[in-house]
């Protein structure tokens, strides 16, 4: 998986994602990270302006489309051109990321994250090139980057071989729907709360049994609308006939 962004602050994404996990992903070649500054592409070659007033007023300075959409060709030109590919503009006006979206796009080949700044990017480079308009959620940042970051480390977590153990993602809240069951490690008692005892008892069709009811009760609690979802997708089966 290669992922690239496209920023006016590359050092932030590049600097942010080499640590921990990703950054053994990175160095066994699991996944690789480009990260390219839009303002080499500035048609400005005294002060590289790559913002400018929006028409019509307004507050704030506009990401220009030429130093966009120059770099994004540079890009394009480098990428095999038999590889399956997404151009994201990370947005607040987006689909909101989720799990099912993450692997979704775990399934390209390349993804291309375009980060806007300021007041966002010019509508017209954005028709020409981004295939998918994508939010972290309902509320207005500075710029894309972060976003950027929180879906690539998401997707980095779906690439096999990524984790140290490729079942964990599989357990994770969201991936069947619903989320997690509550975990403990050693000591059995810590300030005097136990562990509960059925995960001592060393019956793993119980323990089973008892991490779905504690996903499902948890997920009842703190969000309902999965609960829903996942209650009518299974349905309770009915009894069998004598
Ligand atoms: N004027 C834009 C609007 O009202 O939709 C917001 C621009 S925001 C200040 C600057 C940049 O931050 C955006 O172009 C986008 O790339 C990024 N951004 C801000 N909030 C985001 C979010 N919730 N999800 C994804 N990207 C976001």
């Amino acid at each position: 998986m290669d992922f690239h962004v496209m920023t006016l602050f590359p050092e932030m994404v590049s600097q942010g994602l080499s640590t921990s996990i990703l950054g053994r992903a990175m160095s066994k070649n699991l996944i690789s990270l480009e990260c390219i500054n839009i303002r080499d592409y500035s048609a400005d070659q005294k002060h590289h302006k790559v913002d400018d007033y929006t028409y019509g007023g307004g507050a704030g300075m506009l990401m220009q489309a030429q130093p966009v959409y120059d770099c994004y060709k540079s890009l394009e030109s480098r990428i095999d051109s038999s590889h399956t590919k997404r151009v994201i503009y990370v947005t607040p006006q987006g689909k909101v990321f989720n799990q099912q979206l993450a692997a979704e796009f775990a399934q390209a080949d390349d993804l291309i994250f375009l980060c806007g700044h300021y007041e966002g990017i010019d509508e017209r480079v954005l028709e020409e090139i981004v295939t998918d308009y994508v939010s972290i959620g309902d509320y207005v940042l500075t710029g894309g980057e972060l976003p950027a970051m929180v879906m690539i480390d998401t997707i980095s977590r779906l690439v096999p071989g990524v984790l140290n153990n490729d079942i964990s993602a599989e357990t994770e809240s969201f991936t069947d729907g619903l989320l997690e069951y509550p975990q403990y490690s050693r000591p059995e008692e810590w300030m005097g709360k136990k562990v509960p005892p059925i995960l001592l008892s060393g019956d793993h069709k119980k323990v089973d049994e008892w991490r779905l009811q504690m996903s499902l009760e948890r997920t009842k609690e703190r969000r309902p609308e999965l609960y829903e979802a996942w209650m009518a997708a299974h349905p309770p089966k009915p009894p069998k006939k004598r």
